[in-house]
């Protein structure tokens, strides 16, 4: 898997924002469940306070799905944002485990730079919805459908049936 490395070094205070562009051999998702159609498009936007880091990472990317119910292809575009608490040093689990805020997680560095390859990649694989549906209106085809398609022989028997009922 190729590395995309930020180098945080270079952070100025305020905000700064990077565009990355990679693909599913970049970021070995060539073995996922359903295929990218698209490239991963991802904005990271990084605010430094002092030495206090906070990390924006949003990708759009296209997953050809096959719905689960009238098992048609369809194309979807997602959009996942993720955001993280940069710090310096090491995890200390027992100080750090906190659900204060249950959205943002925290990434510990102890080099220059941070690699947010895997941050992207589990990004489209979190994404991909166990049961894809082409339409939130998508219907199996019904036994109504088949009634349509009557045999006309039949045919003659159900106007039969339904004169009787009025
Ligand atoms: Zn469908």
């Amino acid at each position: 898997m190729k590395t995309i490395l930020i180098n945080l070094k270079e952070i100025k205070p305020g905000k700064t924002t990077f565009s990355i562009l990679s693909n599913s051999e970049d970021l070995e998702l060539k073995d996922i469940e359903y295929e990218l159609a698209s490239k991963i498009n991802t904005q990271i936007n990084i605010y430094k306070n002092r030495n206090n880091y906070e990390m924006e990472i949003a990708s759009i990317f296209d997953l050809r799905l096959i719905c689960s119910r009238c098992l048609s292809e369809f194309i979807k575009q997602f959009n996942e944002i993720s955001h993280f608490y940069l710090k310096e040093g090491k995890e200390d689990v027992e100080k750090e485990h906190t659900f204060s805020d249950e959205d943002a997680y925290t990434i510990f560095f102890s080099e220059e730079s941070i690699d947010i390859a895997p941050i992207i990649r589990e990004q489209v694989i979190l994404s991909i919805p166990i049961k894809p549906l082409c339409s939130e209106s998508c219907q199996l085809p019904s036994y109504k459908s088949e009634f349509t398609d009557i045999d006309p022989r039949w045919q003659k028997l159900m106007e039969l049936k339904d004169k009787l009922n009025q």
